[in-house]
């Protein structure tokens, strides 16, 4: 392979990726339609606009995850992150910044770079076929008319149009003297089984009380552009309380087919049931809990619920326009497309959440292309690092749901310690101590394994490709 590799998109992402490959010799061309063609959201014509909060998020690396993504891409000379610093606001433990220079020192460094072309256009269908290699960082809000055609190669069913998250809960915060292991009727499934799910059992005025402070909870209000019908599948919670007392109970939260364990002959009155999100076994969501309700609200209402009184939430729920891809069952561990694989997808379209992990895989994808052009392979980052905890909630950690055994409930995540395998060796959280304390000394265990194992793939490397 020679030539130049094309970047649809001069988002978070897409800025990335051109830089990325830039650094690594490779000429790419990076293909925008804004100013021309506006989105719903974005405001200028600049490469990597805010287009909401100015914030990054935390900067901790010891005892944050997205504080540890921050970390690596600086280590990976990451262009984002070099602006992000150049432009810090004072915001405390978060990296805040100016968006204007944060933006402008983008545009300019990728304008007057030598092997980077601009191209100011929409792309509106599939890159033509002697584009062989090609990164899609189109976002969240990805033109219609290339999102139609990426639905036309993925089908229908794989590339949302919405977020219907139901918020998902750390495990290890989850009261287990309350709740219990059990799938309603005992049913295997496929794959499953027999007690695939976390009960936590309501009884009369549990109930009565969690729908009153469900109706009184403060709501988010849509951006007009998202004002769309809901699918009666995905209704948010709240919505369905509005309808009546009893609407949860003979929904979402019925009590049949489950038997508590704790209390042995005691029904229960409701109850809420919480399903495996990933491989790890880490992080569960909360069945059929998608929510508009604002995001400190949840957290209140919900630790209400018998056996989440400490739950931590690893993200909390949303309803919002995004366009994403079923990443788990479309894209191989290189962000391939595997049904045509010369085009990479890259950021927010790929079922990440953010302008920080937008950034990250953007920055991978860009060193698989380089890697690629010079006919190399690059390995992915280890599953351990924030890197890699990242691509493998995209490509392999999440459990596929599909025909044959339910749902699609891929749903894009921010980045936490959830997504990493927990420490081999007893970690010091295991030692006696306030739970916080024990928290935090667990978290900078991951996060000093996390950047000893990026300086070794950052050393590696790329391995010669087979002919
Ligand atoms: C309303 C809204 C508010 C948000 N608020 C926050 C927030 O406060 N904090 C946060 O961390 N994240 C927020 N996000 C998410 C954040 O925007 C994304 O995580 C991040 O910008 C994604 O980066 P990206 O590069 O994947 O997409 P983007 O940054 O959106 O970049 C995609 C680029 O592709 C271009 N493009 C689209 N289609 C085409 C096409 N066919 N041809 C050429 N170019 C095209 C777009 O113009 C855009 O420049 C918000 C998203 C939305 C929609």
């Amino acid at each position: 392979m020679t030539g130049k590799v094309h970047v649809i998109g001069g988002g978070l992402a897409g800025s990335e990726a051109a830089w990325q490959l830039a650094q690594g010799g490779v000429p790419a061309v990076l293909h925008e339609m804004r100013p021309m063609r506006p989105t719903e959201a974005h405001k200028t014509g600049a490469f990597a606009e805010l287009v909401c909060s100015n914030s990054f998020r935390s900067d901790d690396w010891e005892t944050n995850a997205v504080g540890l993504l921050h970390e690596e891409m600086r280590r990976a000379s990451s262009l984002v992150m070099a602006a992000a610093d150049a432009n810090k606001l004072p915001a405390g433990a978060a990296l805040a910044v100016d968006r204007e220079g944060f933006a402008a020192l983008i545009t300019r460094t990728l304008e007057t770079h030598p092997l980077i072309e601009i191209a100011r256009e929409e792309i509106a269908k599939l890159p033509p076929a002697e584009w062989d290699s090609v990164i899609v960082a189109t976002g969240p809000l990805t033109s219609p008319a290339l999102a139609d055609a990426i639905k036309g190669l993925t089908g229908e069913a794989e590339l949302a149009f919405f977020d219907a998250i139901a918020p998902i809960v750390h495990a290890e915060t989850i009261d287990m003297s309350v709740c219990w292991r059990q799938s309603r009727y005992d049913k295997a499934g496929p794959g499953g089984g027999g007690a695939d799910y976390i009960n936590c059992p309501l009884d009369k005025s549990q109930y009565e009380a969690f729908i009153a402070a469900l109706l009184a909870a403060e709501k988010t209000v849509f951006k007009d552009f998202e004002t769309t019908p809901y699918f009666e599948g995905c209704l948010p919670v709240e919505v369905m309380a509005e309808r009546g007392p009893h609407t949860l109970r003979f929904g979402p939260m019925k009590p049949v087919g489950l038997s508590n364990p704790h209390r042995p002959g005691v029904k229960p009155y409701a109850v809420v049931q919480l399903r495996q999100d990933n491989a790890l076994g880490t992080l569960w969501n909360m069945v059929g809990f998608q929510t508009k309700l604002k995001h400190g609200e949840q957290a209140r209402v919900f630790r209400t619920i018998p056996g989440l009184g400490h739950a931590e939430f690893a993200r909390l729920g949303g309803l919002h326009r995004n366009t994403f891809l079923n990443s788990p069952k479309l894209l191989d561990t290189g962000l391939r497309l595997k049904a045509q694989p010369r085009l990479r997808f890259a950021g927010q379209i790929t079922g990440v959440e953010g302008y920080v992990e937008s950034a990250a895989i953007g920055l991978i994808a860009g060193r698989f292309a380089a890697a690629e052009r010079r006919g190399r392979i690059l390995s992915p980052p280890p599953p351990t690092t924030a890197f890699g905890a990242l691509l493998n909630h995209i490509t392999g950690g999440h459990l596929i749901h599909d025909a044959a055994t339910g749902p699609r409930s891929f749903q894009p995540m921010n980045v936490n310690f959830g997504l990493f395998p927990p420490m081999a060796e007893p970690s010091p959280s295991r030692e006696k101590g306030p739970r916080q304390q024990k928290g935090l000394a667990r978290k900078r265990a991951l996060s000093l394994r996390a950047l000893a194992d990026l300086e070794r793939w950052l050393a590696e490397p790329a391995s010669v490709a087979a002919a």
